[in-house]
């Protein structure tokens, strides 16, 4: 591609996920159907501006359900819930929707499944995530947790014929192969999902800042620390061949030392950032001198959840 001096290449897909878009509209039409306070588990997506947005307007996110009144809605996050989770709201009657992101719902059903069958589950994800921790206790006793492929050499197993893998949705793709890998070359006989687990809004934001990254100077994703995939795609831009990426919650944090010296610099944003964020990146940029844009789309995304039925009636 030849670009002109000072140019922004923004990547497509980039930003909210059909996951996210879903949870966040749940959020946002029970507090209009319910009226506030509205109980969330943990914060319902992984972005501080989507989550002060939601607490102004009435929402309440805890941790521990002890914090949440009996009887009072509470919603679950994107990233899911164990069943112990679900048995104690239950215990505490409390009114529960479920914003779950049925991409993360599918991999506690292939955990049950794989259960049922009489299979170990071994998880490849990050410690201490929430997805993670919800995934894991579908079935705590019978699964174990690897994060890289050192941990492979290190996993013990009563019987390496009767094992099966899952992986949380927001991992580096490339990372997980050689995980994968690695777990296939020590058990031959290991239950792999013929694609993983990771959601395609992942995959597709990974394959769109690669794109980038080989022409940008400098990559700017935008998306808070403890969103995992805003984290992945500031990896993998890294390693697409950007010289420098850096992680912004929004446009305030942009050093313009950064630019000193970059011609091309790209943007993209994980899958629980707002556009508006994206555009206030794009103002400041200009503000620099680079008011040069340009869209590269690596890929066309049209997946969309559909509401709860109790819900349905109020977006309408
Ligand atoms: Fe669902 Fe993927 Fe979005 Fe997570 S990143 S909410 S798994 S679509």
């Amino acid at each position: 591609m030849s670009l002109e001096p000072r140019t922004v290449i923004v990547a497509s897909p980039r930003g909210f996920c059909a996951g996210v878009s879903y949870a966040v509209e749940i959020v946002d039409l029970v507090l209009q159907r319910y009226g506030a306070p509205v109980y969330v588990r943990h914060e319902i997506v992984h972005n501080r501006h989507v989550v002060e947005n939601l607490r102004a307007k009435g929402a309440v996110f805890v941790d521990d359900l002890a914090l949440v009144p009996p009887e009072s809605l509470l919603i679950f996050s994107a990233h899911g819930v164990s069943p112990a989770v679900r048995e104690e709201a239950k215990a505490r009657q409390l009114r529960v929707i479920d914003a779950t992101c049925p991409l993360v719902t599918k991999v506690h059903l292939q955990v049950l499944r794989h259960v049922r069958e009489g299979n170990v589950v071994i998880m490849i994800g990050h410690r201490g995530h929430v997805e993670v921790e919800g995934t894991m206790g579908h079935a705590p006793e019978r699964m174990h947790l690897v994060e890289k492929v050192e941990d492979v050499a290190k996993l013990r197993v009563d019987d390496p014929d009767r094992l099966a893998v899952v992986t949380q949705t927001t991992l580096s793709v490339d990372d997980t192969r050689d995980i994968i890998e690695a777990l296939r070359a020590r058990f031959p006989n290991i239950r792999t999902p013929p694609k993983d687990d990771i959601c395609y809004a992942t995959q597709n934001r990974q394959a769109a800042v690669k794109q980038i990254a080989s022409d940008a100077d400098l990559v700017i994703v935008v998306g808070s620390d403890n969103s995992s995939n805003s984290v992945r795609l500031v990896e993998v831009a890294l390693e697409a061949g950007a010289r420098a990426a850096y992680l912004v919650d929004d446009a305030s944090i942009i050093d313009e030392q950064w630019l000193d010296g970059a011609g091309t610099v790209g943007v993209t944003s994980g899958a629980s950032v707002p556009e508006e964020l994206v555009a206030g990146v794009l103002a400041r940029l200009a503000e620099f001198g680079y008011g040069s844009v340009e869209e590269v789309e690596a890929v066309e995304e049209r997946l969309v959840f559909q509401l709860p039925p109790e819900l349905r009636r109020a977006a309408r």
